[in-house]
């Protein structure tokens, strides 16, 4: 790990540039972050990235549903 993972307590970045009404919780470590269209499991710049290394690059959503 290069880059330190802020507490959850604080909010991740994109939702400074967004929209109140789009912002949600990160399904997976409940943090702030902005939500991507409607009814969807939004993960936070941090999640996302750790997902991006197991499953690669394409990664964009992840469902909750196995
Ligand atoms: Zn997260």
């Amino acid at each position: 790990m290069t880059t330190p993972v802020p507490p959850v307590t604080e909010p991740d970045h994109s939702v400074l540039t967004c929209l109140g009404s789009e912002v949600g919780l990160c399904a997976v470590c409940q943090r702030k972050t902005h939500r991507y269209g409607k009814g969807g499991s939004p993960l936070c710049t941090w999640c996302l990235a750790s997902a991006r290394e197991k499953w690669g690059p394409r990664v964009t959503y992840v469902s909750t549903r196995p």
